[in-house]
């Protein structure tokens, strides 16, 4: 079986394409133990972890997170369901092909396991000799200047035990991305660094799920990293009990898959407009569009609900999934109705400039637009 032959790098990712995932995790239950003594600490896990995303796990300690992440690292055999890695089931993967599959996961756990006897190099370049892709040079230009972005530019030569515990897990995490490899699995990276260390760790983190469309799984409860993440998975006693979106392109690029009149958008397109669109919120009662304005804003609710109202009479109730202001943008009137948040609302909004950008993009986009116009007039 063909393991890993190196892709294309993928910069620009797309939000809103949806990419194969790099890991999936489906209906795992993992137990330790034998006999009596046998216990479960994973439940029916479901995980998708699409390239680019930076997914960080957080849950108390014993919930499972540890367990989980050495069994999509194909670090322990897996019992009961199943998980694919770089597109490859693991459970039909012969121990050779394994091998091959996790010599393209950069892992960066606890317990490093640097070589005491090889300098900081030297560990780096093991890594880089294993995938066997590089020539001396570019081992050595590639090593160094990973120790050097980690901030160990003048602890190359040095070996583990010169180096502080802090600057050891630095080598460690070198060593784990010298190989830019596509998936990461992290758990607690930054447990043991100086603040300087961590932000210099999560800022290299960041470029590489952004520049190559690496995805990472890291456990961590550092807050610097949980504010860059995309997302963020909780698990409490073996189970995921929350898997949310943090990362508003992303969050917006879901919402936007299931309205049927962005459904008619390419990826491209739908991502163009999910970066331009901006989350709004409005309280009861709060007036979101006066009729006789001018308007210059569609807004399309993703949560909670508005009245419309022409002339002081509700004609309608629009709920979530549900946009409106599209007639003034598409007619060029001014507003015809009033528009006002029944409950808590939360809009994301595209501005005119956008609105007709997407316009002019997609030809069913305007059908649909059309479509949804005259169902309303
Ligand atoms: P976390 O990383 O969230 O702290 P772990 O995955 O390390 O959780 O552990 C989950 C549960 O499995 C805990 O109850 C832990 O004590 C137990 N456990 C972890 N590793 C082993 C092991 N090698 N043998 C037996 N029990 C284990
Ligand atoms: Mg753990």
């Amino acid at each position: 079986m063909a393991v890993g032959r190196e892709k294309p790098r993928t910069p620009d990712l797309n939000p809103c394409e949806l990419e194969a995932p790099l890991a999936r995790a489906e209906g795992v239950n993992f137990f330790y133990g034998v006999g009596d003594a046998r216990f479960q600490v994973l439940f029916d896990i479901a995980l998708d972890i699409p390239p680019g995303q930076l997914v960080v796990m957080t849950g108390p300690s014993g919930s499972g997170k540890t367990t989980l992440l050495t069994l999509i690292g194909a670090l322990r055999s897996l019992q009961q369901g199943r998980i694919d890695v770089l597109g490859h089931d693991l459970a039909r993967l012969d121990p050779a092909a394994l091998v091959r599959v996790r010599r393209h996961i950069g892992f960066i756990f606890q317990m490093h396991n640097l070589f005491d006897a090889l300098s900081a190099y030297e560990n780096v370049k093991m890594a880089l000799q294993l995938a066997g892709r590089h020539s001396a040079a570019e081992m050595r230009a590639r090593g160094v200047a990973m120790l050097d972005r980690l901030g160990l530019g003048h602890r190359i030569d040095h070996k583990p035990r010169a180096l502080s515990g802090g600057q050891r897990q630095r080598v460690a995490i070198a060593r784990a991305l010298a190989n830019r490899p596509k998936l990461v699995l992290a758990d607690e990276p930054t447990a043991a660094l100086d603040p300087d260390s961590t932000r210099n760790v999560v800022r290299l983190f960041k470029e590489l799920t952004v520049e190559d469309g690496t995805a990472i799984l890291m456990v961590t409860h550092d807050h610097r990293i949980i504010e860059l993440a995309d997302r963020l998975v909780h698990m409490v006693d073996g189970r995921i009990v929350s898997d949310v979106i943090l990362n508003d392109a992303l969050r917006i690029c879901e919402f936007l898959k299931d309205v049927d009149a962005f459904k008619a958008l390419t990826p491209n397109e739908l991502t163009h407009v999910a970066e331009r669109m901006r989350r709004r919120h409005y309280m009861p009662d709060e007036v979101v569009i006066h009729e006789g304005e001018a308007g210059h804003e569609l807004f399309l609710i993703s949560e909670g609900e508005v009245r419309i109202e022409r002339g002081g009479r509700e004609v309608a109730r629009l709920g979530a999934g549900e946009f409106f202001g599209e007639l003034a943008l598409l007619s060029g009137n001014p507003r015809n109705a009033n528009v006002v948040a029944t409950q808590p609302l939360e809009a994301y909004v595209l501005g005119e400039a956008d609105f007709q950008d997407a316009l002019g993009a997609s030809v069913s986009f305007r059908e649909q637009l059309r479509r949804v116009y005259f169902l309303r007039h």
